[in-house]
C-alpha cells in the first residue's frame, strides 16, 4: 500500500523527523490560505500522487509570492502530471502540498528497504541526492552507502554516523543525521514499512538536516494492524479494477497486455503467466481466485477482466485440488451465462474430477476451447487473442 508525500511526512514528524511546515489542499483557495498562514516569503506547490518524478514533471513549484502560490496551484491542480514512474498516461493531480521554502544548502538521499537476501531493513544512502536513485546505482554504484541493519540492536549510533559522514554531511550536523536516520528506521519498524525513501534528505544553509520529501510504501499484509495508516489510502490513486477485485477477495493485479488469466494458486498463476509470453502472447491481468473459489467469485473475476477493453481472450487455468474440477467448470459456466462472454474462452483443467469438470464443460452448450495441458492451453489462447 503507498501514501502520499504529505502523508508520510506526518508520519515522520511522528518519529522526530524534521520535514518543512506543509498543509495539505483539495482547491487553489485553500492553497493561497495556506500559504498565508504558514508565512515567510516562499513557498513550494507539490502535486500529491503516488509517484516520484514530479519535480521533473512540472509538479513541484517555488513560488515567491501568494500571486504565484495562486497561479501554480491552478496549474498544477487537475493537471495530468507525467513522470517517469507514472507510464504515458499520466496520473490527474487532485491534492496539493504547500510547503515553507526550504534553503537547500545540499541534496542527499537516504532509503530503506527490506532486503530478503539478507533477511534485514537496508539502509541506502547517497551523496547524491534529488536524483533517479537507479540512474545513480547504474552509473556510480560506489556512491551508494549500505548498512544492513540488525533486527535485535537496531541501527547503531557508530553506523549511522559513519553513513553520514560518508554522504557528506558536515561534522556538526552528524548528530542530527544520526537522530534522523534513526528515527526514520523507527518510523519503518513500527508501521511495517516495506520501503522508505527521503530523496532528497537537505543540509540548510545554517546545517540543519530535514526531509524533503518521503515516499513510503507498507507491507498489505500487515495493514489490519494498522488502521491509522489504511485511512491514508487514497482510492483515486489504485487501480479501479484492482479495487473492486479486493472486495471479492481476489487477488488481481492489472498488466498490459490482452489475455486475460484466471487461475487458482499464485504460483500457478506466474506460470500461466510464463507460457502465455512463451508462445508469443501478453497476460491482460495476474488473477488468483484462490483455493475457495465460489461461483460467485468466479463470476465477478469474469465481469473484472472483461471490464477492460483490451482483453481479447480469456485463459482459465485451473487445478483441482481442494477446489474441484467440477465445481470449478459449473463456475465458468455459470459466470460466462450471466456475464454476456464476447471473447473466446480457452479452459485447461487438471486434478480432482477432472473428467466430470470437462463433461460438464462439453454438454453446456457454450463456445468454450479445451486444452489438455498448459502448453496447448497457452498456443490456443493466444492464436484465439490473435483472431486466429
Ligand atoms: P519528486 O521527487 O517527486 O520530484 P520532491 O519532493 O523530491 O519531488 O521535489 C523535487 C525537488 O524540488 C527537490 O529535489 C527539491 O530540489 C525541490 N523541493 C521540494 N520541496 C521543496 C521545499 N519545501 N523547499 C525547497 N525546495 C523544494
Ligand atoms: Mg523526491
Amino acid at each position: 500500500m503507498n501514501i502520499h508525500e504529505y502523508q508520510g511526512k506526518e508520519i515522520l514528524r511522528k518519529y522526530g523527523v524534521t520535514t518543512p511546515k506543509g498543509v495539505p489542499c483539495f482547491s487553489v483557495d485553500e492553497a493561497v490560505k495556506a500559504a498565508e498562514t504558514l508565512g515567510g516569503k516562499v513557498w513550494v506547490v507539490k502535486a500529491q500522487i503516488h509517484a516520484g518524478g514530479r519535480g521533473k514533471g512540472g509538479g513541484v513549484k517555488v513560488a515567491k509570492s501568494l500571486d504565484e502560490v495562486r497561479q501554480y496551484a491552478n496549474d498544477i491542480l487537475g493537471m495530468t502530471l507525467v513522470t517517469h514512474q507514472t507510464g504515458p498516461e499520466g496520473r490527474l493531480v487532485k491534492r496539493l502540498l504547500i510547503e515553507e521554502g526550504a534553503d537547500i544548502k545540499k541534496e542527499l538521499y537516504v532509503g530503506m528497504v527490506v532486503d530478503r537476501g539478507s533477511q534485514r531493513v537496508a539502509l541506502m544512502a547517497s551523496s547524491e541526492g534529488g536524483m533517479d536513485i537507479e540512474h545513480v546505482a547504474e552509473h556510480t554504484p560506489e556512491k551508494i552507502h549500505k548498512v544492513f541493519i540488525d533486527p535485535v540492536k537496531g541501527l547503531l549510533d557508530s553506523e549511522a554516523d559513519d553513513i553520514a559522514r560518508k554522504i557528506g554531511v558536515p561534522e556538526g550536523s552528524v548528530p542530527q543525521a544520526r537522530a534522523f536516520m534513526q528515527g526514520l528506521y523507527k518510523a519503518f519498524d513500527e508501521t511495517d514499512a516495506s520501503l522508505a525513501e527521503i530523496n532528497p534528505l537537505i543540509v540548510t544553509g545554517d546545517d540543519r538536516i530535514v526531509a524533503l520529501d518521503a515516499k513510503f510504501n507498507f507491507d498489505s499484509n500487515a495493514m489490519y494492524r494498522h488502521p491509522e495508516i489504511v485511512e491514508m489510502r487514497d482510492l483515486d490513486e489504485e487501480d479501479p479494477a484492482e479495487i473492486e477485485a479486493s472486495k471479492f477477495d481476489l487477488t488481481y493485479i492489472s498488466l498490459d497486455g490482452n489475455i486475460g488469466c484466471l487461475v487458482n494458486g499464485a504460483g500457478l498463476a506466474m506460470a500461466t503467466m510464463d507460457v502465455i509470453k512463451l508462445y508469443g502472447g501478453s497476460p491482460a491481468n495476474f488473477l488468483d481466485v484462490g483455493g475457495g473459489a465460489t461461483t460467485e467469485k468466479v463470476t465477478e473475476a469474469f465481469k473484472i477482466m472483461l471490464k477492460n477493453p483490451d482483453i481479447k481472450a480469456i485463459l482459465v487455468n485451473i487445478f483441482g485440488g481442494i477446489m474441484k474440477c467440477d465445481v470449478i467448470a459449473q463456475g465458468v459456466i455459470a459466470a460466462a451465462k450471466q456475464v454476456d462472454l464476447t471473447v473466446p474462452l480457452v479452459v485447461r483443467m487438471a486434478g480432482t474430477n477432472e473428467e466430470l469438470g470437462k463433461k460438464i464443460l462439453a454438454e453446456s452448450g457454450l463456445p468454450i476451447i479445451t486444452a489438455n495441458n498448459m502448453a496447448e492451453a497457452a498456443e490456443k489462447v493466444v492464436n484465439a487473442a490473435q483472431g486466429k
